[in-house]
């Protein structure tokens, strides 16, 4: 799906820049107007692209404000056109950690994730804690409580979460690093907000 995106983002550019002198600029928009979907236009000889929402960062954060926002599109009986600009090559290219995952904000964001095929598969079974020196291992009491959460890879996690964006409208493109911010146009501001302890993540 990503490498299809891409190779029609190509086929519009080479379209695009052979008839660069007929281009005009967009069509008067607010930042909010429903339906527009994605718009395409010429900029100083160079495509661009134009969307009401454009989330830096394919993580866990800017992935769940944009499935959070194509569903309360739906909702809402309305649209918005959604991009997420990804730096890595892939989705979860630059998302390496291992991790323990607390499911409550999944709960809230996608509540039947259980019964689909996410890689949240491993339960924690137990907690350990040790002390080790060079030639021993002590058992402390563990500080954590892991009960009810779960053994993942977070870049396995992303990945399939872009495709539950993809899926609800949201345009994910990796292999784009965002550099500036083009203030001229009117724009979306989505403000993220990771919450350390009890929800992975918060849309403020
Ligand atoms: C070693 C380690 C272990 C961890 N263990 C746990 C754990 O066990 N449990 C837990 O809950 N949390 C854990 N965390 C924390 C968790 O990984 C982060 O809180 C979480 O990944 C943050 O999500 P995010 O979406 O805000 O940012 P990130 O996951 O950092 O994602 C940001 C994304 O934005 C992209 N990006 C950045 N700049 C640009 C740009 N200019 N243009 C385009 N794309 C860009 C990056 O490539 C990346 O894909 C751990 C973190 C680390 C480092």
């Amino acid at each position: 799906m990503q490498r299809a995106i891409r190779i029609a983002a190509a086929a519009t550019r080479r379209a695009l820049s052979s008839s660069a002198a007929r281009a005009s600029p967009p069509p008067p928009r607010g930042p909010l107007a429903p339906g527009w979907g994605a718009t395409r236009w010429l900029c100083s000889g160079r495509e661009a692209l134009s969307y009401d929402v454009v989330i830096v960062g394919a993580g866990p954060a800017g992935l769940a404000a944009a499935i959070r926002l194509k569903q309360l599109c739906r909702a809402a009986d309305t649209d918005l056109s959604v991009c997420v600009l990804e730096k890595g090559s892939e989705v979860g290219a630059h998302v390496l950690s291992g991790n323990v995952f607390e499911p409550r904000a999944l709960d809230e964001l996608i509540p039947k994730w259980r019964q689909e095929d996410s890689p949240i598969r491993v339960p924690v079974s137990s907690d350990k804690f040790w002390l080790l020196t060079k030639n021993q291992a002590w058992t402390l009491p563990s500080p954590f409580d892991n009960k009810g959460n779960y053994v993942i890879s977070l870049s396995q996690l992303v990945r399939w979460m872009a495709t539950k964006a993809e899926e609800l409208g949201v345009e994910v493109y990796p292999g784009f690093a965002a550099s500036e911010l083009q203030e001229s146009q009117p724009m979306m501001l989505v403000l993220l907000r990771m919450v350390p302890k009890g929800k992975l993540f918060n849309l403020v």
